[in-house]
């Protein structure tokens, strides 16, 4: 190739490129949607969603994107205990699967106290999918494993923020409802001891606030089988957060 040819080739990539980078910017207003291939899945209402090719976009900011956008975390959390687990970068497909999953997510559960959320490999407590700690949630692989439903366990998650936002007078009159008592134990020291029996999960026993997390969990993705088990839970979360408590719908 001649050297005037090799510039001007030079050139047609050189513009290509900016008019593709140009192409792709968003304003301040706006969030930018990576190309992705996305693959088939379920939503948590049933819908199925087919696979396909995505291309980069600029979507308006929704309520969950102006939550999320600035909360998509890659690394570890600081001061993270478990030494063995690995950080991984957010592809634009699981971020899309996290934007779903709080769009549909009553304002209550959405809590400014969660600082950032990080991907990570495999939990310690593996097949576990996700983790709270004070100010995070960690989102491992199996989280997105076809047979698991990403926005239950999103949910989950954010409850224990939302449990710890709670004022502590109504974190009292949660534990009051749902039979939570501070017994004195032989060991001389004060604990939390749950309710004999009524539990949506079997860690509920464990604190009320893994208790609170389920229960609320439940009232959002399988009422019935809440209403059924633990109904002093479901009267009091429909009296606590009111009619509009529930999962607002995908529009597409
Ligand atoms: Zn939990």
């Amino acid at each position: 190739m001649s050297n005037i040819m090799k510039i001007i080739f030079g050139l047609i990539l050189f513009f290509c490129f900016v008019t593709k980078a140009r192409a792709l910017e968003c304003t301040s207003s706006q969030y930018l949607v990576q190309s992705h291939f996305r693959k088939a899945y379920v939503r948590s209402d049933g819908t199925h969603v087919s696979s396909s090719q995505v291309k980069a976009h600029c979507k308006e900011l929704t309520r969950e994107l102006i939550f999320l956008k600035d909360r998509f975390k890659n690394g570890i959390p600081q001061d993270w205990p478990h030494r063995k687990e690995i950080s991984k970068k957010w592809t634009e497909s699981e971020k899309q699967r996290i934007i779903e999953a709080v769009a549909t997510f009553p304002e209550d559960i959405i809590r400014d106290s969660i600082e950032g959320l990080y991907r990570l490999n495999k939990s310690k407590d593996y097949p576990n999918p996700a983790t709270s700690s004070d100010k995070v949630i960690t989102i491992y692989d199996s989280a997105f494993d076809p047979n698991r439903n990403i926005s239950r366990i999103l949910a989950h998650e954010f409850l224990h923020h939302a449990y710890r936002d709670l004022a502590e007078k109504n974190r009292q009159d949660y534990r009051r409802a749902t039979g939570w008592r501070l017994e004195l134990e032989k060991d001389g020291k004060i604990y939390w001891v749950g309710r004999e029996s009524g539990y949506v999960e079997e860690d509920g026993k464990l604190s009320h606030e893994e208790d609170f997390a389920n229960n609320v969990e439940h009232f959002l993705y399988d009422s019935d089988k809440l209403r059924k088990v633990t109904p002093a839970a479901y009267e009091w979360i429909k009296k606590h957060y009111g009619e509009q408590f529930k999962l607002k719908e995908i529009k597409k």
